[in-house]
């Protein structure tokens, strides 16, 4: 952890923080009503995210049905996170960045091969599936995923591009559970693409406890 990272982690007696290397990962169980706070720590960053019901692991995140039920293809502010059957999962009660991408899903050995010709040991693909392992999932609960501080931009046409983020260092987003729920995520280690400005850098990942007040700033 740098002197900077810390820094940036500072905030009241969360339940957990864990900075998050590039190519790293993280998941834990957090129950209706805590919140997770996820922190673009130098910038330009991409974290690759999956989420699953606790009780449920079968009802898990759905893009698809996000994006329909807040009509936007970005996740930010006011957006609240669906599942498969359209039980909410998160909200997204602030976003410092304002730009989550839907669309791209994760990285891969296999794509990376195929799409730059480079043999990687790494990605967010064997990432998920090793964090998976953990509550006993597999690589077939890995669905289409959100990218938080990803940018990839669209145009009417439907031409899709993957272009450099815009999120500044200490960017952050606080997702609050709907449901006791298991979080999951990739810092994603890709430096063939802008998705993390070429050079992947770490997040900060806190749990924080339930807000006293749901008007208070978070
Ligand atoms: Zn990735």
């Amino acid at each position: 952890m740098t002197l900077d990272s810390q820094a940036v982690c500072r905030n009241i007696e969360p339940i957990s923080r864990e900075i998050v290397e590039p190519g790293g990962r993280w998941s834990g169980r957090l129950e209706t009503g805590q919140r997770l706070r996820i922190v673009d720590v130098e910038g330009q960053q991409a974290v690759d995210f999956l989420c699953y019901s606790a009780e449920l692991p079968l009802d898990r995140l759905n893009v698809p049905n996000t994006v329909k039920l807040n009509r936007s293809l970005y996740v930010t502010e006011g957006c609240t996170l669906y599942s498969d059957r359209a039980r909410k999962m998160f909200s997204v009660i602030k976003d410092t960045c304002g730009f989550h991408d839907t669309l791209a899903g994760c990285c891969s050995i296999e794509m990376d091969l195929l799409r730059y010709g480079v043999r990687k040991k790494t990605s967010c693909r064997t990432n998920f599936v090793a964090e998976l392992a953990k509550w006993s999932m597999s690589p077939s609960d890995i669905v289409s995923n959100i990218n938080f501080f990803m940018r990839v931009k669209f145009d009417d046409a439907g031409q899709v591009e993957i272009a450099p983020g815009v999120s500044k260092a200490g960017d952050y987003v606080v997702l609050k559970a709907e449901m006791p729920v298991i979080a999951m995520l990739s810092n994603c280690p890709q430096d063939s693409n802008p998705s993390a400005g070429f050079q992947p850098t770490s997040i900060c990942v806190e749990v924080l406890p339930p807000l006293a007040d749901e008007g208070t700033a978070t």
